[in-house]
């Protein structure tokens, strides 16, 4: 994956310096730790999950389970890889459908960041798996974003709720509120609903959030954040939290040749796991996140 090439180049040879040694120093496991510091803040995972990562390598790295190994290098090569799919958020998430239909799904976060394009990445995935999922435009602030929404829809071939014009334009919470009844009424099993963002955070914009939130109950809050925006995602993330807070995050722009670590910071800064991973424009560019295959690629 482009965003990291560079972290996982340098871990590369961080770890091929460490394949020529055989039994491992206290020097040697230390002189590891720091490169791995390094590579990780260079590439913009935020300072104290590398703290925390490094901490729990070199005490597993100095203890028995590599002392013992029959190949002390490639076991510090396996706790490097559990220690990451552990700051990754562990296990994989998967979406929780609600027990009465529908599911409601709202997308929150900044403008650009891929919302719009992610519902309907989303709602043609979940087609695929035999879901019926309408997207609701409740992004009133940008003027072509109900447009915009109706056009990915046609795409990913699934119906869009939009206000009718002169009937609920400027309050996005009404539409969403309607948006949920109608999908109510015509059963379908998911409601995407899609939310305005901002350049920037910003108040009105969390309080719009957090007020559709609460008027629509959703079973998830996805925040979709660009992985390309470098150290402003852990505070984005944050703010988010404290705003409207959210039940999971889906990284967009994997594709991009950004140093994506900010991102990788974010599913152990805020507690919520990464749940589905965004990799280019077109609909099918779209996966759901595993740590694991994501801690493999990277250390590949
Ligand atoms: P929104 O403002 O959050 O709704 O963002 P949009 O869905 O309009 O996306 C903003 C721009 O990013 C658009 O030009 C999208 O085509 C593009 N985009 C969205 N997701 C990705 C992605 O994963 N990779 C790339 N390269 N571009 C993306």
């Amino acid at each position: 994956m482009a965003t990291f090439g560079n972290l996982s180049d340098r871990l590369a040879e961080t770890f091929k310096n460490l394949r020529t040694k055989g039994k491992l120093s206290a020097a040697d496991v230390d002189g590891t730790v720091r490169e791995i510091r390094r590579a990780l803040l260079e590439a913009d995972v935020a300072l104290e999950v590398v703290k925390e990562f490094t901490g729990k390598v070199r005490e597993r790295a100095l203890g028995d389970e590599v002392n013992k190994a029959l190949n002390p290098a490639q076991q510090v090569v396996q706790i490097v890889n559990e220690e990451l799919v552990q700051i990754l958020g562990g296990e994989q998430r998967r979406l929780e459908f609600a027990k009465k239909p529908p599911t409601i799904i709202m997308l929150a976060g900044l403008q650009g960041a891929g919302k719009t394009t992610l519902a309907g990445k989303l709602a043609k995935w979940l087609a695929k798996d035999g879901h019926t999922p309408i997207l609701v435009a409740a992004d009133l602030q940008r003027p072509n974003a109900v447009t915009q929404l109706e056009v990915v829809g046609a795409q990913a071939g699934v119906p869009v709720y939009a206000p009718e014009p002169g009937n609920g334009v400027g309050d996005p919470v009404r539409v969403a509120r309607d948006g949920v009844k109608f999908a109510q009424q015509k059963l379908h099993d998911v409601v995407i609903v899609d939310t305005a963002g901002r350049l920037g955070v910003d108040a009105d914009m969390m309080k719009q959030a957090a007020d559709i939130r609460a008027a629509i109950d959703p079973d998830e809050v996805l925040f979709v954040i660009d992985a390309m925006i470098g150290q402003d995602a852990v505070s984005t993330a944050r703010a988010f939290q404290a705003g409207v807070d959210f039940t999971g995050v889906v990284l967009t722009k994997l594709d991009g040749d950004a140093r994506g670590g900010a991102a990788l910071s974010i599913a152990s800064l805020t507690g919520r796991p990464i749940m589905f991973a965004s990799t280019g424009e077109s609909l099918d560019d779209f996966e759901p996140f595993h740590p694991d295959r994501m801690a493999s690629r990277i250390l590949d």
